[in-house]
């Protein structure tokens, strides 16, 4: 029998930090079967590009130049996606307490902006994939079928972060952490340029009492929801 193969849809994950997204995002793409993009994580590799240059990270011009000169991708299967830069696998190298602290001011600039939103919008031009960031829903995939906007409270988002650090070995300070957080949200939310924000048709997820497994069938329920009503309609 001929059966119909199945309409694959956008979906769109957006949050503040630490919020959950990419354990969700890449948890909800596995088990559609989809493709899983950290949008951050691309981010996260110009920062660190800029950093190794030590280039002055509040030269616009120089930082933006240096966006339109990398070759930044997400490659291989879930759930092990790899991040490289210009070739060199710098997975683990994006997410130090540096990269925290300077991402932000990188991701700021409109130049860098449309350098990152082009492949974005370059990967997902055929659906099939979940991607997560901060202006997914709003300006990457603004025509995308589900958006979710996570959030949860900061002492949830800093208790499951430094469990995360913890298994990485690594002992955070509690205060240190709410700080970063704090900081790198409000300076996420109140830039000129695609601040993050839910957009108006995003369901907004809580997250805050949920496990990972709650959040994520919530979202591929939605989604296969979402994907019956597209093949009704078509
Ligand atoms: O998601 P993650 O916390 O790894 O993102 C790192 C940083 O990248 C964010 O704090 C934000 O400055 C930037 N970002 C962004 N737009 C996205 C994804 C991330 O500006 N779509």
């Amino acid at each position: 029998m001929h059966r119909k193969e199945q309409k694959k849809i956008t979906i769109a994950i957006d949050g503040p930090a630490a919020s959950g997204k990419s354990t969700t995002a890449k948890l909800v793409a596995q088990k559609l079967g989809y493709l899983h993009i950290d949008t951050g994580a691309m981010y996260r590799a110009l920062t660190l590009k800029a950093l190794e240059k030590k280039l002055d990270l509040s030269d616009k011009e120089k930082i933006v130049s240096l966006a339109q000169t990398s070759t930044i991708r997400l490659e291989g299967e879930n759930p092990t996606t790899k991040v490289f830069l210009d070739g060199t696998d710098i997975t683990d190298k994006i997410r130090t307490p540096q990269v925290n602290r300077s991402v932000s001011t990188v991701s700021s600039y409109q130049g860098v902006r449309e350098v990152m939103v082009r492949e974005q919008q370059r990967i997902a031009v055929h659906g099939g994939v979940v991607l997560e960031g901060r202006d997914i829903g709003t300006v990457v995939l603004p025509l995308a079928e589900l958006k979710i906007f996570m959030v949860a409270g900061v002492h949830e988002r800093v208790k499951r972060r430094k469990k995360d650090l913890a298994l990485c070995g690594i002992e955070a300070e509690e205060k240190e952490l709410i700080k970063e957080i704090e900081t790198r949200d409000r300076k996420d939310s109140t830039r000129d340029i695609s601040p993050l924000r839910k957009a108006a048709d995003a369901i907004e997820l809580d997250t805050s009492n949920l496990t990972i497994e709650e959040q994520v069938d919530f979202i591929v329920a939605r989604a296969k929801k979402t994907i019956h009503q597209k093949e009704t309609v078509l």
